[in-house]
């Protein structure tokens, strides 16, 4: 059998290892959190592959590919072109659709180029991204930002009080000497009192020279009307300070839909071709299932080439389970889920064969029902003569690999080794946590608490929710289910905080805060650290600190240089100086326990919990431990981890409250099946002090220790949205309509 072989890989924790992958096949690897996985599919093979096929490229292609390091491996032979489908959501641009991230539109575009009637020109001035095509007031977003008046000035204050509510026009900044200096107004005298032609030349005036300008006025300086001026300055995208003032610009602005195209982002005469009465507009705005009725309906003859094209490319959307997607529907409000088996389905359209797939934790948002559809096309794309790398925690989706690397036997350095290599059925009997997991009997909570009241979501007509009304029970785990878009985030995560403000949601989001931050600044104990150092070392606190006093002068405590090239993007590299701790050498000299500050900082959790006696400290290391993070270090910083470390890592800030109700989406994800009974032990523990938990989860064994379900369904989108089930384990189990039923009397037999 042909295969991809690896000799000597090192990479982070790995233990020089060797293995052979066969081609052709699907290849999932598992293992504990931490324990190498990544480490081995990403960043040796993945990278290698990324790198090889860089090496090929022109120099002015490959300078502006992103920049891989080389793995630590001794050899790689037999890559193929890899293609890697990761969980990073689609673009944040409002001009992505699913239309055009799954290349749909553009076969569409084609279709009424030929078809629609009148024929108004080639399938490029379709594009809502083509000047020609474009609706001329949104310029193809299909929405308009209007300033909002009541927003930006306070009609009850003069300039000098000020009046204008926006930064750099407040009094003595510099925007605002063009309104009081301009001679125009009296600044004391309170906007409410303007005439209207003060109102005009203060708000609406075009760029003109004031004949009489006060004392600080230039002499080229120009007076213009503020909301040209905010216009100018402020919302052209491209202006510098757009980006800087986002947060303060979202104050002021208000969204609509486009007065001109009513959201259709195309102009009037594209909008004038038709098939069958449909405009391209009206096209994208079916749900992919009506769409592909419709284009069936369609008499084929002079067009059949073009029709079939789309008829496949539309199943394709279907049979990957996101037959409820508008095709106009923007890409950044798709969820991780949808968004990754968009992706999938762009891939599934291709015929490259021989391609090296590799998926990141495709089950994450997934229901076991849609895991069965992307098993398939999982299946699929390897008969097409592909070789498929998943690293995977599902026990579904493991169990449809032609081979399995377990990796382990724990983390970080207890990892980065092989513990079992083979079939599915082998795996079962070996020794490693992942084995051990699949040979245990599977139980669900047969003594579930009783809620000790509820609160009622009344009316809720979010999205797809079918004016539901639900009933939350109180002190109970309470685990919401159904497939993916059946609408539990829209229900759990926006109609009931809008409900009830108190409700506490921990959810995958960043961390806002000090882009410096760190697992130690977050749990609020880098100071005790410090400390520790000072008292032992007789000298100041803020030395420790590469934020302050302990700062690299080279690289201001950041630890990397940027490398800025002309015409490329710009290049990281470890710090010279302090060789990326980010601390001034002099610093180190000072030991604790046998340690210097940057040394400590890259204690993993696990070891600081050996290497401190302090007890303060060695509770928090423990919460982490029991929360799964015990091989993240301390000085890591927050912005590296990922949503499913943000979320646990968030939970600490829970562990001591009391009576709160506390909303969890995915707290599974990314754990090991042995790690998820360390974290069903915690969510207990949060309960039986008091708490209200409601979880949004896919993850059976989560699911199997509820006590009480809601399940929202039955299907997606516009066919979900309705209360399938609610009650109790035990009775779940009985339930016939329930896809959730169905899989979990499946998982427990
Ligand atoms: P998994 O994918 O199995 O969760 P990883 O491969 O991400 O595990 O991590 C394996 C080990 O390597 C962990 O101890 C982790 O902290 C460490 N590690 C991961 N990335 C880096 C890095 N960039 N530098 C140093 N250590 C790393
Ligand atoms: P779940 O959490 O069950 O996966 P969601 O609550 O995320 O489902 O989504 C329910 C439905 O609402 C889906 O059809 C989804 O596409 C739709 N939806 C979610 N967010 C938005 C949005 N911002 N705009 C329009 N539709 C949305
Ligand atoms: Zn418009
Ligand atoms: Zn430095």
């Amino acid at each position: 059998m042909r295969t991809i072989k690896i000799t000597g890989a090192r990479q982070n924790n790995l233990k020089n290892i060797s293995l052979e992958i066969p081609k052709n096949r699907i290849t999932v690897f598992t293992g504990v959190s931490g324990s190498g996985k990544s480490s081995l599919v990403f960043e040796t093979i993945g990278a290698e592959a990324q790198r090889q096929i860089n090496e090929t490229q022109n120099s002015f292609v490959r300078n502006r590919l992103h920049q891989f390091g080389i793995a630590d491996v001794d050899r790689i032979e037999h890559l193929n072109v890899p293609v890697i489908i990761n969980q990073k959501r689609l673009g944040g641009n409002a001009r992505s659709t699913v239309g055009t991230a799954t290349d749909i539109y553009a076969s569409l575009r084609l279709l009424f180029s030929r078809m629609g009637k009148p024929f108004v020109g080639y399938s490029n001035i379709f594009s809502f991204n083509h000047p020609q095509g474009m609706c001329p007031v949104c310029e193809g977003l299909g929405f308009t930002s209007t300033i909002d008046l009541d927003k930006l000035l306070d009609k009850n204050r003069s300039l000098n009080e000020g009046a204008i509510l926006f930064p750099t026009f407040q009094p003595g900044g510099y925007r605002w000497i063009r309104y009081a200096r301009s001679g125009y107004f009296d600044n004391d005298k309170k906007l409410k009192h303007y005439t209207k032609k003060e109102w005009q030349l203060l708000l609406n005036a075009a760029e003109h020279k004031p004949p009489n300008p006060g004392p600080s006025w230039g002499k080229t300086m120009k007076y213009i009307g503020l909301l040209p001026r905010i216009e100018n300055d402020f919302l052209k995208k491209e202006s510098k300070e757009h980006t800087l003032r986002k947060k303060d610009l979202q104050k002021i602005i208000v969204s609509g839909t486009c007065p001109e195209c009513n959201g259709k982002r195309l102009n009037k005469r594209v909008l004038s071709c038709k098939i069958n009465g449909k405009d391209i507009a009206e096209c994208t705005s079916l749900s992919v299932d009506e769409l592909l009725s419709f284009i069936q309906s369609l008499s084929a003859a002079p067009y059949e080439t073009i029709l079939n094209e789309l008829k496949k490319k539309l199943g394709n959307v279907i049979t990957i389970g996101l037959q409820y997607l508008t095709l106009d529907r923007a890409t950044n409000t798709l969820s991780g889920g949808e968004s990754q088996r968009i992706k999938m389905v762009k891939h599934f359209g291709n015929s490259l064969e021989d391609l090296l797939y590799i998926f990141d934790e495709p089950s994450i948002g997934l229901h076991a029902r849609d895991l069965d559809s992307i098993s398939q096309i999982i299946k699929q794309i390897k008969e097409k003569g592909n070789t498929v790398l998943i690293v995977e925690h599902d026990p579904d989706l493991i169990k449809i690999a032609d081979h399995i690397v377990d990796m382990g036997p724990l983390s970080g350095i207890h990892g980065g080794e092989i513990v079992y290599e083979g079939t599915f059925d082998g795996l079962k009997t070996s020794k490693g946590k992942t084995g051990t997991y699949f040979s245990k009997k599977r139980t669900y909570n047969t003594a579930p608490r009783k809620a000790t009241g509820s609160i009622k979501i009344e009316n809720a007509n979010l999205y797809n929710l079918k004016d539901l009304t639900v009933h939350l029970p109180l002190n109970v785990l309470c685990v919401v289910t159904g497939v993916a878009g059946s609408g539990k985030s829209t229900l759990i995560s926006k109609v009931l905080p809008a409900q009830f403000p108190g409700v506490n949601i921990i959810d995958q989001s960043a961390i806002t805060g000090h882009s410096r931050a760190t697992l130690l600044t977050y749990l609020g104990i880098s100071d005790k650290i410090r400390k520790l150092f000072a008292e032992t070392n007789k000298t100041s606190v803020q030395l420790f600190s590469n934020n302050s006093l302990g700062a690299c002068p080279n690289c201001k405590g950041l630890g990397i240089e940027k490398i800025d090239l002309a015409f490329m993007d710009d290049i990281e590299q470890p710090c010279e100086e302090c060789h990326g701790s980010g601390f001034n050498p002099d610093v180190l000299k000072y030991k604790f326990n046998g340690k210097n500050i940057a040394e400590v900082l890259n204690l993993t959790v696990e070891e600081a919990g050996h290497f401190f006696k302090e007890r303060e400290l060695l509770t928090h290391f423990k919460q982490l431990t029991e929360l799964g993070l015990s091989y993240m270090t301390l000085g890591q910083r927050l912005s590296t981890f990922s949503g499913g470390e943000r979320q646990r890592l968030k939970l600490t800030r829970e562990l001591q409250s009391n009576n709160n109700i506390i909303v969890l989406d995915e707290p599974s994800t990314g754990l090991h099946p042995s790690d998820t009974e360390r974290l069903m032990a915690i969510l207990n523990k949060l309960v039986d002090h008091g708490n209200t938990l409601i979880v949004i989860e896919h993850n059976l064994d989560i699911i199997s220790q509820a006590d009480w379900i809601i399940d929202v369904g039955p299907g997606a989108g516009k066919y979900g949205g309705e209360l399938v089930f609610t009650g109790t384990v035990e009775k779940l189990l009985k339930d016939k309509i329930s896809a959730t039923a169905k899989y979990l009397n499946r998982h427990l037999d």
